[in-house]
């Protein structure tokens, strides 16, 4: 249970929040023309006679949007409704040449599903759960008006016009702003994972309308507004927070929450009101007449089921239980289907490169890329996609940590110039002269002048100071410069400190 309140005047509130998000599908062509859907293309020049709304133009459903969106369902262990319809949702607006969207109100094509979120204490999620997802429905999207081209006139974009959505509606079973921000990353890594839509919030490819209560706890469900269009995992949190902390000083004092469809604005963190339920548009829903049911057949359906990959629940379960990670860095490889894949690749070099199996080398590989390789992407300003370093580079740098050949301290070293110059480890390794040294005989040397450079220390030590000993393994390695096999270090100093 969260313990997420507001603190009102008069008494303790809770947060109700249902998410609606609209998902751009991954497709070449359009929902029912072959119009392209490439981001970033000049205005107006994606637009086929249908997505214009020429008179006489029918609609064809394509076959590729329609599995996208059986296969996001099967994602969420939802059901799949076998046979649905489109319906026709009417009003005026001038981004819409049709004068309707076509959408499916009555027969979503999937149903009942569900994800789970995890615990997360720091964020006030206390333990795993899940969230109920009501549907998912196939619709078109519109185009796009432009106010701030000309001073007295507004243009219109129809590439986007006819794109396929899928819309996601939540049950309202989320009780605070890290929940729904939660429910997004999750959402938005399953819809990754399928590959059924890029989740680039910002190109819009991803957009969520909020809808949120309040009530005191005990109380049946409160009267929501739905704050629409919301393009960020942060915005949509502001907007929760702001939007209940709003009804709640309403309801204190004195007034009544009114539904209603409310506007973001990212710059104040605010939300005001865009129309009321009274001036709500009677869509008048009705089956489109230019469109068949659609009916999907059993072999489709198994192509879908067939065709996805492991998805990162399962993932994350197999990192922990099949190669030995901790829960967190299992989390942290899943997150994102990049990193995912990243980690298997390097998984699979670093156990060749040790003729290792991968279980045997996993937590290696995943310390590395969590703490070594982020960490000096993140300085060097570069993220894993442009990263110099291959999984296979890495898995070479891994196996000589492995085979002893340079210390785990020398391997941040080699790194960061393999980051720079995107030259192989072991070059760097020759180049720089950054071998380990396991020589007993060289090894021993350097104890015997930091002994005799430290007689007082050794006294102390040796009568009883036995924290010294951290001092004298690092002198020994600052006077090997780093180099010494630190299991051997502390072998031959515990030896000769007797
Ligand atoms: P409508 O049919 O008016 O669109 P829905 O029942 O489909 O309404 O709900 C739309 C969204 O609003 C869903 O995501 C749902 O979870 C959410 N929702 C419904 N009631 C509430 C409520 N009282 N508080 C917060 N969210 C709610
Ligand atoms: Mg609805």
């Amino acid at each position: 249970m969260s313990t997420y309140r507001i603190h009102g005047a008069t008494s303790e509130w809770e947060v109700v929040i249902g998410l609606e998000v609209h998902a751009q599908v991954t497709s070449n062509a359009k929902l029912f023309s072959s119009a392209s859907t490439a981001f970033g293309a000049e205005p107006n020049t994606q637009v086929s006679l249908i997505d214009a709304a020429m008179p006489g133009m029918l609609p064809v459903p394509n076959r590729e949007c329609i599995r996208q969106a059986v296969r996001t369902g099967m994602a969420i262990d939802a059901q799949i409704n076998r046979w649905s319809r489109f319906d026709r949702k009417n009003y005026f607006y001038a981004d819409l040449p049709q004068g309707y969207q076509i959408s499916q109100l009555y027969h979503p094509l999937v149903g009942e599903g569900s994800l789970m979120i995890e615990a997360d204490e720091k964020a006030g999620i206390p333990e795993d759960k899940v969230i109920g997802i009501e549907r998912i429905h196939v619709e078109q999207d519109a185009g796009k008006l432009m106010h701030d081209q000309h001073p007295t006139m507004s243009y219109v974009d129809l590439n986007r016009s006819g794109v396929a959505l899928m819309e996601i509606v939540s049950r309202p079973d989320m009780t605070s702003p890290a929940e729904a921000g939660a429910y997004l990353r999750k959402l938005r890594a399953i819809l990754r994972y399928v590959g059924s839509c890029d989740g680039n919030m910002e190109e819009g490819s991803m957009r969520a309308d909020v809808n949120v209560s309040v009530r005191r706890p005990g109380e049946e469900l409160g009267t929501r507004t739905e704050t629409k269009n919301v393009n960020s995992v942060r915005f949509v949190m502001a907007a929760i927070e702001h939007e209940a902390r709003r009804q709640v000083d309403v309801i204190e004092d004195g007034g009544s929450i009114v539904q209603e469809t409310r506007l973001f604005d990212p710059g104040t963190g605010t939300t005001r009101s865009m129309r009321s339920k009274e001036d709500a548009h009677d869509y008048r829903y009705f089956p489109d007449p230019d469109l068949l049911p659609l009916e999907l057949e059993e072999e489709f359906l198994d192509e879908c089921r067939a065709s996805l990959p492991e998805l990162p629940d399962a993932k994350r379960r197999r990192y922990e239980q099949d190669l030995g990670l901790s829960p967190y860095n299992a989390a942290v490889l899943t997150a994102e289907v990049e990193t995912a894949r990243w980690f298997e690749r390097l998984l699979g070099e670093t156990a060749k490169a040790q003729d290792k199996q991968p279980a045997d080398v996993a937590k290696q590989a995943a310390n590395w890329l969590i703490s070594d390789l982020f960490g000096a992407l993140n300085k060097a300003g570069l993220e894993l996609d442009n990263s110099p370093v291959t999984p296979e580079k890495g898995g070479e740098l891994l196996a000589l940590v492995g085979a002893g050949t340079i210390s785990g301290s020398i391997s941040k070293q080699v790194l960061e110039t393999m980051i720079e110059t995107g030259d192989n480890a072991a070059a760097i390794v020759d180049r720089e002269g950054l071998k380990q040294e396991s020589d007993t005989g060289a090894i021993e040397a350097k104890i015997d002048e930091v002994m005799a450079a430290n007689p007082d220390k050794v006294a102390e030590y040796r009568g009883g100071k036995d924290k010294l000993f951290g001092f004298f393994v690092g002198q020994t390695m600052k006077a090997m410069q780093g180099k010494g096999n630190p299991q051997v270090v502390n072998e031959l100093l515990k030896q000769k400190l007797g």
